[in-house]
């Protein structure tokens, strides 16, 4: 027998890096507000900045909790400490960390024994879940991070392979039969696609493992990329429930600051600098928790952005303000705000003094931008960061290409000054700057719509949660 009134008890199991359980971590607090017992699962040293952001959500009233995994850093033959992908420092580390991640199997199993939850939420990049959840009687839903139109765009490449039919890395070549005339070329791809690497069999087991799961939770609203959300489900068969933007539902019981991590400006600072400058005048530049540039690159943004003529805050990662070039704050005269570390980002994009975003178009940036109806100029780096673009500048036409063309694991592709300067002009105060914030605005409202009561994120959260307390005694 069921009942539709019993309280359900969901486990949110993100993958270590920031991209991947700051929205996941929004998902749970989603969930409780919906009465939901929400409890996330991470390794210890997440696991202490994570109960910082759920002891407020608690303090509101919300159930949710968090559970600790011990990571297998000696085990997998990682220096002590190396428990999420931002303390890796070289590549080879990284394969050893995905190899690790499959030894929370045994840990992950013994939690759900203890604790009985009636669903598992987790990453994309735990295909092995599947199995840990389908041996324990209960649905799997895969969290991807992204959204319908990149996820639906990849898996096409992967089934249809159309840039073998391209005879250089440069020529473009249509994605097949898939809406909108997408063209990417070969150079775009990611190098797991375009060669066999020790990623390329690992990324096949987590699209095979999302088809064979229960459904997928995507961060994304419906209104946002409708013709893409139903071909993934029409055309591509995944159960999708589109219940985002998160960042915009936990607004007021999430810590907008600290998000991800503790700030490294003092947030008054940060807020004072921004009333300084004029509504839609400001570039916010800064490239995701993971992406890196060397120290020609910085030295090009600049220059760019000095002769952009705009004033801009710049997130400069921990540890690269040595490359910056000398004298640089200096010669801003007061022009420009950097951050060296982590910075407010989604406190910083709803400022009315920002009027665009130079962005790596890493999903959560992009959908933050959109939420405040900041305009972009993107800048893809890595994962599915091209297609993303594509949905940017072609389909909802809220952003300008700095002209990257090379996908790169990390360091992104080299560009000149002179290109980063005129995708700013253009966005900021180009010919058509005013009709691209109009309809970024436009976007901005209809994700408030979306996650308001009865809309459409609303609604598909409530069904979710719905089916899944029909399903569970
Ligand atoms: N972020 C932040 N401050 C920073 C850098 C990143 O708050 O200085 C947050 C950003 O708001 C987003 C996440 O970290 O929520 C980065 O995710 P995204 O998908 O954009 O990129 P990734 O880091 O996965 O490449």
């Amino acid at each position: 027998m069921t009942s539709q009134n019993h309280q359900l008890h969901v486990f949110f199991f993100p993958f270590m890096a920031h991209g991947h359980s700051i929205p996941i971590i929004d998902l749970a607090i989603l969930f409780a507000g919906k009465g939901v017992k929400s409890t996330i699962i991470a390794p210890p040293s997440d696991a202490a900045h994570i109960s910082k952001v759920t002891e407020k959500a608690q303090n509101l009233g919300y159930e949710v909790d968090v559970l600790d995994i011990e990571f297998p850093v000696a085990e997998a033959g990682l220096p002590e400490g190396c428990e999420s992908v931002d303390k890796l420092l070289s590549p080879d580390m990284l394969v050893k960390f995905f190899l690790a991640t499959k030894l929370l199997k045994r840990p992950l199993e013994d939690l759900i024994r203890q604790h009985r939850p009636h669903c598992l939420v987790s990453d994309m990049f735990f295909p092995w879940t599947n199995d840990v959840a389908a041996a324990s009687g209960i649905p799997r839903i895969l969290f991807h991070g992204t959204c319908a139109f990149s996820f639906s765009a990849m898996e096409h490449v992967l089934l249809y392979e159309p840039h073998k039919n391209v005879s250089s890395d440069s020529e473009h070549f249509l994605i097949p039969n898939f809406p909108g005339d997408i063209k990417l070329t070969r150079s775009q791809l990611a190098e797991f696609v375009t060669q066999e690497t020790w990623f390329t069999k690992l990324f096949n087991e987590f699209i095979e493992s999302g088809a064979r799961s229960f459904g997928v939770i995507v961060n994304s609203f419906y209104e946002l990329e409708s013709v893409y959300a139903n071909h993934y489900t029409n055309f591509l068969g995944r159960k999708a429930w589109h219940v985002g933007p998160v960042s915009l539902s936990t607004k007021g019981i999430t810590d907008k600051t600290n998000r991800g991590k503790k700030s490294s400006i003092d947030e008054n600072e940060c807020l004072n600098w921004l009333k300084s400058k004029e509504p839609n005048s400001v570039v916010y530049v800064c490239f995701g928790s993971v992406a890196d540039f060397d120290s020609c690159q910085l030295i090009e943004i600049a220059k760019g952005l000095e002769a952009s003529g705009q004033p801009f805050v710049w997130v400069v990662r921990n540890g690269k303000e040595k490359l910056l070039p000398e004298g640089c704050e200096r010669k801003m005269n007061g022009k420009g705000l950097i951050i060296r570390g982590w910075a407010p980002q989604v406190l910083i994009l709803e400022n009315q003094a920002i009027g665009g975003f130079v962005t790596h178009c890493g999903w959560n940036s992009v959908l933050e931008a959109v939420s405040a109806g900041v305009p972009v100029i993107t800048w893809p780096v890595a994962a599915e960061q091209f297609y993303n673009e594509k949905l940017l500048t072609e389909i909802l036409k809220v952003g300008v290409g700095v002209g990257a063309r090379k996908w790169k694991r990390l360091v992104g592709d080299f560009v000149r000054s002179e290109a980063i300067e005129k995708a700013v002009r253009e966005v900021i105060t180009g010919e058509g700057a005013v009709e691209m914030r109009n309809r970024a605005k436009r976007l901005a409202e209809m994700a408030k719509k979306a996650v308001e009561n009865g809309g459409s994120s609303d609604s598909h959260l409530n069904a979710l949660i719905g089916e899944l307390k029909s399903l569970s005694p």
